[in-house]
């Protein structure tokens, strides 16, 4: 069975209205759905309902950048998961560095706040990765499958096939040093071989695994030509139309 190809714009604290709306209505005119791929885009909380309606004649996917582990209650300044579902979110991201580093989220938090959109029936994109510190110290390996034991520890085995990872290297988010592709692909092939001994060789074999980190349209084709490559998480190019329309369109 083969894995499906995602391709998701994580367009962090950025985009207001009219830019919003500019870049939806580009990908709709340029982009049309190819078997095998999907397209999510995971705008600011505020404007899910909108970009959910301006999308809905479309093939592109909506999911939610951070949500809360609880579904309802006093937790002031938190978004719910289940009105982000509600609001036509099916996906929705855990564990992104910037949440890690700039709001203390530890693995525990993020593994509670995947296995809450699971129960929901989301689909959530673990984000992992090493800082260049762990790198440089030859820690990385450790790091990434200690990330990817926490979820595993968590959630049970009936939970794990709506899981999809993103290997993140926080050296490479937003500074325009990507991965090559060899460094990506090696680190996916470890992170699914931890998918194994921590679940099963189906599991294994059947979960996406993203690559994220100054991806671009020139970086984008090698890329995705990686066997352990499923898709690409990509920040900064998933605002300007013209980047994400040649990111997606290097999808063969
Ligand atoms: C990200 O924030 O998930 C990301 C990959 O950002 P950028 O593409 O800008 O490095």
């Amino acid at each position: 069975m083969a894995r499906e190809t995602i391709i998701a714009g994580n367009w962090k604290m950025n985009l207001v209205l009219d830019q919003a709306w500019e870049l939806i209505h580009g990908l709709k005119q340029e982009l049309s759905g190819k078997k095998g791929l999907r397209v999510v885009v995971f705008p600011q909380a505020p404007l899910l309902p909108l970009v959910a309606d301006w999308l809905e004649d479309s093939f592109i996917e909506l999911g939610t950048q951070n949500t809360s582990s609880q579904l309802q209650g006093a937790y002031t300044g938190e978004t719910s998961p289940f009105l982000s579902q509600q609001m036509g979110c099916r996906y929705g991201l855990a564990g992104h560095s910037e949440r890690r580093e700039l709001f203390a989220e530890s693995d525990k938090i993020v593994a509670s706040k995947a296995q809450t959109l699971v129960e929901l029936g989301m689909r959530p994109i673990v984000c992992v990765g090493e800082s260049l510190a762990e790198r440089e110290a030859n820690q990385h390996e450790e790091k990434i499958k200690k990330q990817v034991q926490a979820i595993y520890q968590t959630l049970p085995k009936e939970q794990h096939k709506d899981l999809i990872f993103a290997y993140e290297p926080i050296w490479a988010i937003g500074t325009g040093k990507t991965a090559s592709a060899e460094q990506a692909n090696e680190i996916h092939a470890l992170i699914r071989a931890e998918i194994q001994s921590q679940s099963v060789e189906l599991i294994a074999h059947s979960t996406p695994i993203l690559y994220g980190g100054s991806v671009k349209p020139e970086s984008a084709g090698e890329l995705l030509k990686k066997s352990e490559v499923d898709g690409l998480l990509v920040g900064g190019a998933s605002l300007k139309a013209k980047d994400f329309i040649s990111i997606v369109q290097a999808y063969p």
